[in-house]
């Protein structure tokens, strides 16, 4: 890229989607200053495996960096961590940092995340009770998810069952708490989530669903036991709460952006403010696939997000229109789910394969079209799911529920 050389670029939250677009920027030839700014002490780093792979001690914590801290000096990218940026003024083009440095950019993207949300309840800061967002949150779980520990997950959402999953294999007794009538279920609809309901029934998970905590009550300033909402108390030794999170919109807010569950951005991810990107689970992208907003909590939205990102800051033409994609782990269960099919949305969800032997792939479908699809322990297929998806295509649910019919003829 010419005449980039005097330009400064800053990022403002150094994860996935951050680093993404920095390792880009570099790549698509960009010569000036990058200046990743992270208030985390770490580099940044990838978090699927902090509820999986890393929790279970399968894998090496190194393995969930996005590149080792060299990497950042050789492709000259300035990173900054255990710094936050504390106030953003898009009229001056300028960033305030928590050392006190005022950093003037040309361009400027957020991608600061999401934040936990916490229980509201009396006892929820009792020693035992944790979070799982970042890499130490995942070091405190190691040390305490052991056999014979007696733990209470508050939360039925993916982090919630994958910590309960993680829990089980290290040999803890789990009760896992969800105050709708089945984990996922808003995500998933009934008839999905009662496939991850039996999953973890099948692994002695006892599943207290259709309430929600009243109360942790301590001994000693410690976590003994959890007051459920009907009234029971169950015996614990650690409490995990997965109620879910909020996009990281403090800076943006502050800086007058538009902002309405995450940063209001278009399809390019230009934020209302000129100059100013979002990316990542913070940005909520006006969706030209889907026509309507979306904010998306995934890994491979940060992975891709960032990029398209990026391109777009080099004034390069982008239309942000991936079809939303995530995965998960549980036990031996492993999952693909593409596409956005809210309950309600759909009227019909068809199955092929074999549900109960938990090898199937599910399609979620409105009036003949595929909205969504999930592969469960098959492989392979999330691409033709893909393409179901964005064809938009009326497809016969006869065809679509038969294995004889290879996805690639649909
Ligand atoms: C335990 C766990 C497991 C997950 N597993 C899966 C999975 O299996 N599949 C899947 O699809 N998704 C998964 N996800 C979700 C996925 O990790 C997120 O979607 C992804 O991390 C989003 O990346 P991001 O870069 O947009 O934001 P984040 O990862 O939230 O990073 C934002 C960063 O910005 C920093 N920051 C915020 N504000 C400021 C500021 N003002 N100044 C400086 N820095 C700031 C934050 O500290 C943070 O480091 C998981 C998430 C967690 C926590």
């Amino acid at each position: 890229m010419t005449g980039s050389a005097d330009r400064t670029f800053v990022i403002v939250g150094a994860s996935l989607a951050g680093a993404k677009a920095a390792e880009t920027l570099r790549a698509e030839g960009f010569t000036g200053r990058v200046i990743l700014v992270g208030e985390e002490p770490e580099p940044p780093y990838e978090r699927p495996p902090l509820s999986k792979g890393y929790l279970l001690g399968s894998d090496e914590r190194d393995a969930a960096f996005v590149h080792d801290r060299t990497w950042y000096d050789k492709q000259n990218i300035d990173l900054r961590t255990g710094v936050r940026a504390e106030a953003l003024d898009p009229g001056a083009h300028a960033v305030t940092l928590s050392t006190g440095e005022r950093l003037a950019y040309d361009k400027l993207l957020l991608t600061t995340g999401s934040v936990i949300r916490t229980l509201p309840v009396p006892g929820a800061d009792l020693d035992g009770v944790h979070y799982l967002r970042r890499v130490e949150h995942s070091d405190a779980l190691r040390g305490v998810l052991v056999e014979g520990a007696r733990v209470v997950v508050v939360g039925g959402g993916w982090i919630g069952l994958e910590v309960a999953a993680a829990a089980r294999t290290h040999g803890a007794a789990v009760t896992l708490v969800e105050i709708d009538a089945l984990p996922l279920r808003r995500v998933l609809g009934d008839e999905v989530a009662q496939v991850f309901a039996d999953l973890h029934a099948a692994h002695e998970v006892d599943l207290r669903l259709g309430t929600g905590i009243r109360e942790i009550v301590g001994e000693g300033g410690r976590v003994a036991s959890v007051t459920l909402d009907d009234g029971s108390s169950v015996p614990a030794d650690v409490v995990v709460v997965g109620i879910g999170i909020t996009p990281a919109v403090e800076l943006a807010q502050g800086a007058g952006l538009d902002v309405d569950d995450g940063v209001l951005v278009d399809a390019a991810l230009r934020t209302s403010a000129p100059d100013v990107y979002a990316a990542g689970d913070v940005a909520n992208v006006e969706s030209p696939l889907l026509h309507r907003r979306l904010r998306v909590e995934h890994w491979s939205n940060a992975l891709n997000g960032g990029p398209a990102a990026a391109r777009s800051m080099l004034g390069q033409d982008v239309v942000y229109d991936r079809v939303p994609y995530f995965f998960t782990d549980q036990y031996d269960l492993g999952m693909e789910y593409s596409g956005h099919a809210e309950p309600g949305s759909y009227d019909q969800v068809v199955f092929r394969g074999d549900v109960a032997g938990r090898e199937f792939i599910a399609f979620w479908v409105a009036d003949g079209r595929v909205l969504a699809g999930m592969n469960v322990n098959v492989w392979d297929v999330a691409d033709d799911i893909e393409r179901l998806v964005r064809s938009g295509a009326r497809i016969d649910p006869a065809r679509l529920a038969d294995p004889a019919v290879p996805l690639a003829e649909l």
